[in-house]
């Protein structure tokens, strides 16, 4: 499935090709091998995307990154989805994410080792009673000295142990009565090794039933240090936005980004199911035909394309929209929604489809309905984007 008029460009389809090739050859292979002892993502394979500089797609060419859009951005990451979940999702850890510091020279320089894949981080935001309700985070950073010290329970901070940091959203001080729940909240960045957790915070692996390429940690923090140069100015990797529109237009169009990011992924998941349907109708025989020979199976399969299809160009249009700057929070969110609940659905089916060897091992089937089930759950669930999508239509009484 090539992108079609009016998104392709000759450049974007050279993108798209070398995309797809590289999650074939050499994502695929990886995760056969790794997802089922849930292995991490190998090193080497982290350095070729570096290479091919895809954790500067979205980062100024005059930063060193590829100076391109949010498009291009989830159009790689739909390709590399489709052979893995998490190689997609590591993209995101790079986009300038961690680099939003005062100093405008360090900032710069971040930036630079972003876009070349050496500033790689972790989001610690959610904690184990904060996850939608993101104001209710508990983690405290208290003055001390000319920084600040952390202490608090964070949960669900994917490739934290692999990191270069982690981006952790504390309290600063308790809102006043006439502020909003999250004021007082702000990010910090905890500078670390890769592989060591820096000093005052332990980390144990949260075992998940999939979405594996890389570890999910539950952080508990006791006095981690980190100096007021570390103090964020924004939650997410978001270099393409204009400063000047302020604090909040920028962590919402980091929001946006992730996504219409997600979508991207969620279809290269749905992909996949529908692409080893499409093989396996035509390789399994009953009744001594192929069952692709079985109308039933062939308009489910129809309806298959027809879900991946619509989620394609949905994204494709959002992704449009922000690279326009077109304010698109409702859109971000109805194409989140939607597209993560197809994969859902269309996993779901392409197992159905694969009859018992559908629930097997043996099958990348299962794999990808599993991986497919975390996206309607991460990233803000199917409910939190129905929220935002009914307060933009409804008042509230
Ligand atoms: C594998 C995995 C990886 C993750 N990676 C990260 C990460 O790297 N960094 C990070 O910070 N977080 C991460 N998360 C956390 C993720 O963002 C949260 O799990 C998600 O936001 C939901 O929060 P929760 O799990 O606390 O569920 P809850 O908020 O407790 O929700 C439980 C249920 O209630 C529903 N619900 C909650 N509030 C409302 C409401 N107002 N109206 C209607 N329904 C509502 C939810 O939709 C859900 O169905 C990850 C989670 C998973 C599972």
């Amino acid at each position: 499935m090539d992108l079609l008029p009016p998104w392709a460009t000759p450049a974007r389809l050279a993108l798209q090709a070398d995309a797809r090739a590289f999650a074939r050859d050499a994502v695929l292979p990886v995760a056969d091998d790794l997802d089922p002892i849930k292995g991490e993502m190998p090193p080497e394979l982290v350095s070729e995307m570096a290479a091919k500089g895809w954790f500067g797609i979205t980062i100024p060419a005059a930063s060193g990154g590829l100076g391109l859009g949010v498009f291009e951005y989830s159009l790689v990451s739909e390709e590399l989805a489709r052979a893995w979940l998490s190689v997609a999702s590591i993209l995101a850890r790079g986009q300038g994410l961690g680099t939003q510091v005062t100093d405008p020279l360090r900032c710069e320089q971040l930036l630079k080792r972003s876009a070349e894949g050496d500033w790689i981080g972790s989001i610690a935001l959610s904690e184990p009673d904060a996850g939608s309700d993101l104001a209710g985070v508990a983690t405290t950073a208290t003055r001390a000295g000319d920084g600040w010290v952390l202490t608090g329970h964070k949960r669900w901070a994917g490739n934290a142990l692999a990191a270069d940091f982690i981006e952790v959203l504390a309290r600063v001080r308790e809102p006043a009565p006439d502020e909003p729940r999250s004021a007082g909240l702000e990010p910090f960045l905890v500078v670390k090794e890769r592989g060591r957790f820096p000093e005052g915070m332990t980390g144990t692996t949260i075992d998940k039933i999939g979405y594996h390429g890389f570890l999910t940690w539950d952080l508990l923090l006791d006095g981690v240090r980190v100096p007021d140069s570390d103090r964020l100015t924004g939650l997410y990797g978001d270099s393409g936005a204009a400063d000047d529109e302020g604090g909040f237009a920028s962590v919402q169009r980091g929001l946006n980004i992730a996504r219409v990011h997600t979508a991207a992924r969620a279809v290269g998941v749905a992909r996949a199911a529908l692409e080893d349907t499409t093989a396996y109708l035509q390789e399994r025989e009953q009744f001594g035909h192929p069952i692709a020979d079985f109308q039933a199976l062939r308009f489910a399969l129809a309806d298959m394309a027809a879900d991946v299809a619509q989620g394609r160009a949905m994204w494709c249009q959002v992704a449009h929209l922000l690279d326009e700057g077109v304010p698109c929070e409702s859109e971000a969110a109805m194409v989140k929604l939607q597209c993560t609940e197809m994969a859902v659905r269309v996993t779901n089916q392409a197992m159905q489809l694969h009859g018992g060897n559908g629930y097997t091992t043996e099958r990348r089937v299962e794999r990808y309905w599993r991986d497919a089930r975390l996206t309607t759950i991460f990233e803000g669930t199917s409910e939190i984007q129905r929220r935002i999508i009914s307060d933009r239509l409804l008042p509230r009484s």
